[in-house]
């Protein structure tokens, strides 16, 4: 004897979000990850740890010097944790000695900046191009000719070595 189907067909509405770790295909998503920043928050919740949730989605700092990447030598780009999106060449990294990975410059048309006065500080808050998630702060007091100094978050990258 047959199982009744009795699950109903009460499906959501609103745009498709995959409900499974299964259904989620980073490589094919990307394209459509533009303007995910209005993704309902379980979107994101579901696939980040909660650090990298309370740092991405909810604009928060991870603590000093205890990001992976810190003191990462490797060649290669690091993305977006959350997107893939590829955000900093590993050649514009630089150690900044502020405990927080830092970068000189940016791929081109991979962030987006804010004016963030947030805790009484007049900052600039960069976030990714493509899903809008939050990794970290750029100073004007950069070492090097280009006179920028992105300071990012660890769990707001990935690297994928060359
Ligand atoms: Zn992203």
């Amino acid at each position: 004897m047959l199982p009744s189907d009795e699950r109903g067909s009460t499906k959501a509405s609103g745009p498709h979000v995959p409900e499974t770790e299964e259904d989620w295909h980073p490589e094919a998503e990307q394209s459509s990850l533009r303007g995910r920043e209005n993704a309902p928050e379980e979107f994101w919740k579901e696939r980040m740890t909660s650090e990298q949730y309370r740092v991405m989605r909810e604009k928060g700092t991870e603590m000093a010097f205890t990001g992976e990447y810190l003191h990462e030598k490797a060649d290669g780009t690091y993305a977006c944790a959350a997107c893939g999106n590829p955000l900093f060449a590993s050649d514009a990294k630089f150690d900044s000695g502020t405990g927080w990975p830092s970068f000189d410059a940016a791929l081109p048309g991979a962030v987006e900046t804010h004016a963030d006065t947030t805790h009484g500080m007049q900052r600039m808050d960069i976030t990714c191009g493509r899903c809008g998630s939050h990794l970290g702060h750029v100073f004007d007091d950069g070492p090097t000719k280009t006179g920028k100094r992105y300071c990012i978050n660890s769990v707001c990258l990935n690297l994928e070595e060359k």
